[in-house]
């Protein structure tokens, strides 16, 4: 099984992402870690990736497919596996089925956390508080709301009319919504 996890930062992707991968068993995928280690590590992809993190902005898709393309060559084929912030535009999207299709794949399920913005911004700070993360300042917080509005919430129609499409309610404890989230791939 081919998982999509799509929705705005400080929804909770991060939190559900590893309930789900040990749950299912699945290879976790997720760019915002792989850029950070890029970044840690002193690499060419992480000091070229630096600067939009930093900003809030998206990483151009060039070199985020070609980063995911190196992680999808040493994929074991037959394993199941989660996207997570990953594909963020439809460019990546496009990107994604060219390469799953190449192993005889495809996107299976699309989910799509949704949250209040109030609850949205609100996490992001606390996290600031607790994390330091670099890209969680109040101004980069609103910078990546908006791309996220802007460039990755066309996604949302785009894997709608796939058919593959399930939107499930980012709200409550982290169990209530893992349970959704079960139920929602379920169905
Ligand atoms: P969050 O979802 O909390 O914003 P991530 O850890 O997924 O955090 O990503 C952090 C940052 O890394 C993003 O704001 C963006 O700059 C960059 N990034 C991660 N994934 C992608 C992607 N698929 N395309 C472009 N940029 C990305």
């Amino acid at each position: 099984m081919i998982i999509v996890f799509v929705g705005p930062p400080g929804v909770g992707k991060g939190t559900q992402s590893k309930r789900l991968v040990s749950h299912f068993h699945l290879v976790h995928i997720s760019t915002g870690e792989m850029l950070r280690r890029a970044i840690g590590e002193g690499t060419p992809v992480g000091v070229e990736a630096r600067d939009y993190i930093d900003h809030g902005r998206l990483v151009p898709d060039d070199l985020i497919v070609e980063l995911v393309g190196k992680r999808f060559e040493t994929f074991p084929s037959a394993q199941g596996c989660l996207m997570d912030g990953f594909p963020r535009t439809i460019t990546q999207a496009r990107s994604l089925d060219g390469l799953l299709e190449k192993l005889g794949r495809r996107v299976d399920v699309v989910i799509e956390l949704v949250a209040d913005r109030e609850e949205i911004r609100r996490r992001l700070l606390d996290r600031a508080r607790i994390e330091g993360r670099t890209d969680d300042s109040p101004e980069t917080i609103t910078a990546r709301l908006e791309i996220y509005d802007r460039q990755t919430a066309p996604l949302i129609d785009f894997y709608r009319k796939c058919g593959s499409l399930r939107q499930v309610n980012g709200m409550g404890t982290p169990d209530e919504v893992f349970n959704r989230i079960l139920e929602s791939i379920r169905s």
